[in-house]
C-alpha cells in the first residue's frame, strides 16, 4: 500500500491533490482485504483507470485508491481477456498484432478498459460494449466475484450497470473481435489517432469532453432545423456540444489557468496550472450560457470528484 500519491501526477488534466492511501492489488485477495478493512475503518474507496476522465479536488482524496491492474491477456479464437488495467493504448496494438477486427474505433482512446467499460466509452459511431462478451468484476459489499455476459452489463450512451450501481471493481473482460485484414484495421487505427490530434487540444492537459452531446431525442420541442448541418451519429442522433458552446462565443475564455479551448470548445484545458475550481467555473459559465441561448441542459460527461449527481 502507497501513501500520500500524487493524482495531479496520474491525472490526464494534472490538477488534483493527493490520495492519502493507495493500492495496486495483484490479486483478489489483496482486493478483498483492502475493501474490508476500509470499510471497517470508514474510508472512502475509489476504483481508478487511467484517469482521463476525472476532475480530482485540489486537496486531493482522504481515502483508498485501488487501481486495477493490467493481469490477463489471453486469446482463445478470436476473443481475448484482458484485465481490466490495460490502457486501450497498450490492447489496440497487440489485437493487431493478431490481425483481430472490431477496435478500430477506439484509435487514440486514452484510459483503461475498465474505465471504457464503466463509461461504455464511444467514439467514431463505435461503442465498448459492441465487442463485449463477458466482464467479470468483484461485488464490493458482498465481496464476491460476478460474471455477466453483454446483456446483463446495461450498456446506454456513456453508462453500464457498473456506473449506476457503483460498487463493483470491473476486474477483466473478454472481448469478442473478428478476422481482419491487418493493413486495413492499421489504417483505420491510425485513421482515428490523426484525426484525434488534429482536432483535439492535445497540447494540453484536458479531459476529453466536458459534456456529452445532446441526444435529439430527448429534446422533443428542439427546433431541430437549426441543427440540421451539424447532427451527428454518436452512435444515435446528437447535436454536439461543441458546436453549442462555440455558438455562445465561449471559446478561449478562461478562468484561472484553466480556458475554454479555442480548438474544441467542449475541452477545458490547463494551460496554466489551474485549480479545479477554474475548471468548475467555467463549468457553470458554459452551462448558464447554453441553456440561456438554447434551452438546452448541458450533462457532465467527466466524473468531477467530490461526486456530481450525473
Ligand atoms: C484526449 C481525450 C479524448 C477522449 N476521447 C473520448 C472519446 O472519444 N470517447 C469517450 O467515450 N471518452 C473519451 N475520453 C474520456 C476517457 O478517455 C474515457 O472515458 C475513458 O474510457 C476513461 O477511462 P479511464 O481508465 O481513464 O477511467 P478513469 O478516468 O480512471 O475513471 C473513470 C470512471 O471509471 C471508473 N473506473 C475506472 N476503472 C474501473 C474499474 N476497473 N472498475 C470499476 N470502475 C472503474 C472510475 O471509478 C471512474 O468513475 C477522452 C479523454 C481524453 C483525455
Amino acid at each position: 500500500m502507497e501513501r500520500k500519491v500524487s493524482l495531479k501526477k496520474l491525472s490526464s488534466f494534472r490538477i488534483g491533490g493527493e490520495a492519502e492511501f493507495f493500492l495496486r492489488p495483484k490479486n483478489i485477495s489483496e482486493i478483498s482485504e483492502a475493501v474490508v478493512e476500509a470499510k471497517q475503518k470508514s474510508i472512502p474507496l475509489f476504483i481508478l483507470g487511467g484517469s482521463t476522465n476525472i476532475l480530482w479536488p485540489d486537496d486531493g482524496f482522504e481515502g483508498l485508491i485501488i487501481k486495477p491492474v493490467s493481469g490477463t491477456l489471453e486469446f482463445q479464437g478470436d476473443e481475448v481477456t484482458a484485465g481490466a488495467g490495460i490502457l486501450i493504448s497498450e490492447l489496440l496494438p497487440i489485437v493487431l498484432s493478431r490481425g483481430l477486427s472490431g477496435l478500430e474505433w477506439a484509435g487514440g482512446l486514452p484510459g483503461t478498459l475498465g474505465g471504457a467499460i464503466r463509461g461504455n466509452a464511444g467514439a467514431f459511431g463505435g461503442e465498448t460494449k459492441d465487442s463485449i462478451k463477458e466482464v467479470v468484476s468483484f461485488d464490493m459489499d458482498k465481496l464476491e466475484v460476478i460474471k455477466r455476459d453483454r446483456s446483463s452489463c446495461s450498456f446506454d450512451y456513456r453508462t453500464s450497470v457498473f456506473k449506476t450501481k457503483g460498487n463493483e471493481i470491473i476486474l477483466e473482460a473478454t472481448l469478442a473481435l473478428k478476422p481482419g485484414n491487418k493493413e486495413t484495421i492499421q489504417k483505420e487505427i491510425e485513421g482515428r489517432v490523426n484525426y484525434r490530434r488534429e482536432r483535439h487540444p492535445m497540447e494540453h492537459p484536458n479531459v476529453g469532453s466536458i459534456f456529452k452531446n445532446v441526444p435529439v431525442a430527448s429534446y422533443k420541442n428542439l427546433d431541430l432545423e437549426r441543427f440540421k448541418k451539424v447532427i451527428k451519429q454518436d452512435p444515435f442522433p446528437v447535436i454536439p456540444t461543441a458546436f453549442l458552446i462555440a455558438e455562445t462565443g465561449l471559446k478561449g475564455v478562461s478562468c484561472g489557468g484553466a480556458m475554454i479551448s479555442p480548438k474544441h470548445p467542449n475541452f477545458i484545458v490547463n494551460v496554466l496550472d489551474a485549480e479545479a475550481q477554474d475548471v468548475k467555473d467555467l463549468i457553470n459559465l458554459v452551462k448558464v450560457e447554453v441553456y440561456d441561448k438554447f434551452d438546452i441542459k448541458l450533462e457532465e460527461e467527466i466524473l468531477i470528484l467530490p461526486e456530481n449527481p450525473s
